[in-house]
């Protein structure tokens, strides 16, 4: 899922910058890095700040333009460091956390757009993206650094991450874990149930009494670990009697012919 989010420098200037950008994001499980055009790449400098990150540097794609950089990308969301009174669809790093998690998680391509240190992104570059987003940092000293930037946009994208995890444990907790355990079929109903399920079985031909191949012993797995509640069973009992009359009804007709 992380790997459909990628992080686009443009034309860096600094190779600390890089190394920099490529920590913070292997700390946030980031791992694509595109770099457009950077000024110098490899350095021993971008290295040395990556401290560590050194597979993210060498996986990292240099491309000569921003368009190269966005091939494959449904979502592009570009930063600035300051209100350019360019109207634009604007997202918080929250919410461009949770977007970006969102679609890469619809197995969507994503990327983070980051500028230049000294002009940031251009209007047109920032017109290729379909938001924009900017960390809301002290008006009279609005410009973070490169990989700071970087660091505090790819904390947003897991902490969305982390909170998806999260949540999809939990609806795995409930498929387990039925509503109130008073009303869980008792291991009694359970019998009457897997009597009642081998006869229909029998009565409509799925069940050969002369090879039954494990097949009771398998189901019991099955609805053992189902959690079956007591308005469950009597939907599964409903249903068993309604296929005995339905199979029986079709006996009788074979019969008339
Ligand atoms: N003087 C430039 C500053 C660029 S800072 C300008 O005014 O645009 C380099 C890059 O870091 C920016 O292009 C952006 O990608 C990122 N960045 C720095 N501060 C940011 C902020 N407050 N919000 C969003 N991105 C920021």
């Amino acid at each position: 899922m992380l790997q459909n989010i990628r992080v686009v420098l443009v034309n860096t200037s600094h190779p600390g910058n890089i190394g920099g950008a490529a920590r913070a994001m292997k700390n946030m499980g980031l791992s694509r890095l595109a770099l457009v055009d950077p000024l110098h790449f490899p350095s021993p400098e971008a290295a040395a700040r990556a401290s560590g990150a050194d597979d993210v540097l060498a996986g990292a794609q240099v491309v000569a333009s921003l368009e190269e950089a966005l091939v494959g990308c449904t979502l592009v969301v570009g930063t600035s460091a300051r209100d350019r009174r360019l109207p634009w669809p604007m997202l918080d790093p929250r919410e461009c956390g949770a977007k970006t998690v969102e679609q890469a998680a619809g197995g969507c391509e994503v990327a983070l757009v980051f500028g230049r240190e000294h002009s940031g992104l251009t209007n047109e570059e920032l017109q290729r993206c379909h938001y924009h987003v900017h960390i809301p940092s002290n008006p009279d000293f609005s410009s973070l650094n490169l990989g700071a930037a970087v660091q505090v946009l790819a904390y947003e994208v897991r902490m969305a991450w982390l909170g998806q995890q999260e949540q999809s444990a939990g609806l795995e907790k409930t498929e387990v874990v039925p509503a109130r355990t008073e009303e869980l079929a008792t291991m009694d109903e359970m019998e009457g149930f897997y009597g009642h399920l081998e006869q229909a079985l029998v009565e409509i031909g799925f069940l050969d009494p002369a090879n039954p191949r494990h097949l009771m012993s398998r189901l019991r797995r099955l609805y053992g670990r189902s959690s079956v509640n007591r308005s469950e069973m009597s939907i599964l009992r409903g249903i068993l009697t309604e296929t005995q009359k339905a199979a029986r009804g079709d006996a009788h007709k074979r019969k008339d012919q």
